[in-house]
């Protein structure tokens, strides 16, 4: 009796099997290998259909009459010419289970058409998609996650997938599915059905991409088309069209929307009787333990269990075992079931980095230009700090919203006093953290100034902004340049650059129509594109955003989240680009600027484990220490390079690192507020800067031309290359 209940005990649990969890585990999610069932499997199967073993596939030659009525026994495409992709054939297991007709297997061929343009890593992601979606990794699997980093072609390893399904199928070459549907973020759906179009041309496939004009019921009324591509928003509006239509594959992009915020969607999709289910995410998405069970039970329901018994089995050890504080015995447990819970999930989730791609690419040289302040920028700067809501904030006692609002004053004064000047000037006083903040910077501003047309030198960036893009144009007028910023505002200060220099530009933001996005994209990508420029807002989103057409990408500002940096570069430096990539990042010396920036280069150092900083990082609560370090002014020329204690020539030079102090193990002062983890992650992010190359603003040269031509005005600059030889 226990707790006056009877019990019964029926068998001892290995202690193995409690480590991991296993024992809360459903039997369900054997590999199909090793399912329970393939020794009966394998004898009815060779019983039920005595002309159907996988030894005979469709690639001998089949003669008479019987074979021509009967289904297709031969592949589609040749699956012995070179450079063929063929997909697995089913195991017997497999076959009992889904080919109850008993037909032929065929093998599935890739179109050579596809083939040809797939690189390696890209085939095997197309090999594991579709060993995925057709069950034939476990018996229960048939959604997948692919989890590629941004520019590594998930659009084409998808299109590639789709097109193969819709054409073939291992059994008596049957199509797998009918009609595929593709749910992605409303600002990418044309993009979609361009990638489509892109890589299998018009004449193959009808893509049926659902806007303003083109509404789900011609979908349901045409035959024609065998693909849908339709908004998050506007499936939740058709739900009931879509339900009456039987789609054999579902792609879902940017899935990793669907594992919170919109329960709605995922359920109305979940709804959808279709089981092939494929996520396509750029973040990874293991990070928060909740949201990963939500995506899992989207794309594999079932298989981790209930949610309750999730949360008890995996999330709550997991989670303790984390903690500091946690006793050894708790960690191991832990780190048992959080090795566990890959193993189930690993063989679904496929996730491959930049790297895998980086040597098909063309060299990139990344610059992080130091440009001094300008005197109004410094004489404002220091009048923002001496001001009191900055003053208490240091002091430990303020308003939750107070560090954001100082923070984006800063930033924008970084970016251009005449932003601030709009609002100091209007006078609202509304009470708001910002126009408190703004108050008494009036008397700073000059008489003569105006918000209207802003001066190039009141601020240091602008300055070796527009030397930057005079040197691009006289040197290399083909060449075409992206400038993102985080502000409209600042968006808007460019372009009143371009227009009083004369040069052409084209703009996207937040406020651009979806349907102009693409047309944009395609226009700028155009080689007879007569546009120098390329204006984008980094929160215009849309990851899928292509702008190869450009060689030299400038990031005005800088963000807390280098993942969005990240994303910004890459949508330049990836597949297509045949011209060496300059990437110039702009950050005013000695401001909060640089500071971002060193926290920045320390979460980049941590990208593996931790990535998905998400929009959150600036409200995030900030220490005292760390703010008197976020709200100072330091006149240098670059304090980022101070702090490394590096000792080089300042010439370029990588400095020689003696060997009884490696560049990891130097003091740095960087880490002085934080623990000893923190401490260890700055050194790795230090060493990895120390590996750059460091110029001073007088070095002798800077030994690239377009800097060279701009040098005036940088008072500092790091550099590193990337580049690979193809083998
Ligand atoms: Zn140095």
């Amino acid at each position: 009796m226990v707790g006056g209940k009877e019990v019964e005990v029926m068998g001892v649990i290995s202690a193995e099997d409690f480590a991991r969890g296993r024992c809360f585990q459903d039997a369900h999610v054997e590999k199909e290998e090793e399912g329970p069932k393939s020794a009966q499997a394998l004898s009815r199967c060779s019983v039920a259909k005595p002309f159907c073993s996988p030894l005979m596939s469709g690639r001998a030659e089949k003669t008479g009459a019987k074979a021509q009525e009967g289904p297709s026994c031969r592949p589609r495409h040749d699956p012995l010419a070179p450079g063929a992709l063929v997909m697995p054939r089913p195991s017997a297991n497999h076959q009992w289970a889904c080919n109850k007709a008993g037909l032929p297997v065929v093998d599935v061929v890739v179109d050579p058409h596809l083939t040809s343009q797939l690189r390696p890593h890209q085939r095997e992601g197309l090999l594991f998609l579709y060993e995925c979606v057709m069950g034939m990794r476990a018996i229960s699997v048939h959604g997948a996650i692919l989890a590629d980093e941004i520019g590594l072609g998930k659009t084409l390893q998808s299109v590639a997938l789709a097109w193969t399904l819709l054409r073939q199928g291992p059994y008596g070459g049957r199509p797998v599915a009918k009609r595929v549907l593709v749910v992605a973020p409303g600002s990418l759906v044309q993009n979609w059905g361009a990638e489509f179009n892109k890589w299998l041309g018009r004449e193959r496939i009808r893509v049926f991409t659902v806007d303003q004009d083109h509404r789900i019921e011609m979908f349901v009324a045409s035959p024609l088309h065998s693909v849908l591509v339709i908004s998050y928003e506007m499936l939740l509006r058709s739900l009931e069209q879509i339900q009456k239509l039987e789609f054999g594959l579902i792609i879902c992009d940017e899935g990793h929307r669907l594992k919170n915020s919109s329960i709605k969607t995922s359920s109305a999709i979940s709804g959808l009787s279709c089981r092939r289910r494929v996520i396509l995410t750029g973040t990874p998405v293991q990070n928060d333990l909740q949201e990963f069970y939500a995506i899992i039970e989207f794309v594999n329901p079932g298989i981790l269990g209930s949610s309750t018994a999730y949360k008890k089995v995996y999330e709550e050890p997991i989670l303790r075992s984390r903690q500091p504080s946690c006793a050894e015995e708790e960690r191991v447990l832990g780190e048992e079931r959080a090795a566990e819970l890959s193993r189930l999930t690993g063989m679904f989730i496929l996730r491959r980095t930049q790297e895998i791609i980086n040597r098909y690419l063309p060299p990139r040289l990344d610059w992080t230009l130091f440009c001094g302040p300008s005197p109004l920028q410094v004489e404002l700067y220091k009048q923002l700090l001496s001001h009191r809501v900055i003053r208490a904030l240091l002091q430990g006692s303020t308003h939750a919203n107070t560090p954001l609002a100082c923070i984006t004053a800063l930033k924008k004064l970084c970016n251009h006093p005449g932003l601030l000047y709009s609002t100091v000037k209007e006078k609202t006083d509304n009470g708001s953290v910002e126009s408190t903040l703004y108050e008494g910077l009036a008397g700073v501003f000059p008489e003569s100034y105006s918000s209207g047309g802003f001066s190039t030198a009141d601020s240091g960036k602008l300055l070796v902004l527009s030397d930057l893009l005079t040197a691009i144009r006289h040197i290399s007028p083909t060449d075409r340049v992206v400038l993102v910023s985080n502000y409209t505002q600042t968006l808007d200060l460019l372009q009143d650059l371009c227009v009083h220099a004369g040069y052409t530009f084209c703009r996207l933001d937040g406020h651009t129509p979806t349907i102009r996005r693409q047309r944009l994209v395609d226009n700028f990508n155009s080689p007879h594109c007569r546009d120098f420029l390329f204006l984008l807002s980094s929160k215009a989103g849309g990851v899928g955003l292509n702008l190869v057409g450009a060689s030299h990408l400038v990031l005005y500002d800088i963000d807390w989240n280098p993942a969005n940096d990240i994303q910004a570069m890459a949508r330049v430096w990836r597949d297509g680009q045949k011209k060496t990539v300059h990437i110039y990042r702009l950050l005013t010396a000695g401001t909060i600027e640089e500071r971002i920036f060193q926290r920045q280069v320390s979460k980049q150092g941590l990208s593996g484990t931790v990535v998905d900083l998400g929009k959150g990082a600036e409200h995030a609560s900030f220490s005292t220490n760390e703010m008197r370090d976020l709200f100072s002014l330091t006149d240098t020329n670059s304090l980022t390079h101070d702090l490394l204690n590096c000792s080089c020539n300042m010439d370029g030079t990588i400095p020689a690192v003696e060997d009884d102090e490696p560049a990891s193990d130097r003091p740095c002062q960087l880490g002085r507020h934080g623990d000893r983890r923190e401490v260890a992650q700055k050194h790795l992010s230090m060493s990895e800067l120390m590996q750059w190359r460091h110029f001073s603003g007088d070095a002798h040269t800077f030994a690239d031309p377009y800097l060279d031509h701009t040098r005036n005005h940088i008072t500092f600059a790091f550099q590193s290359t990337i580049s690979h030889t193809a083998q």
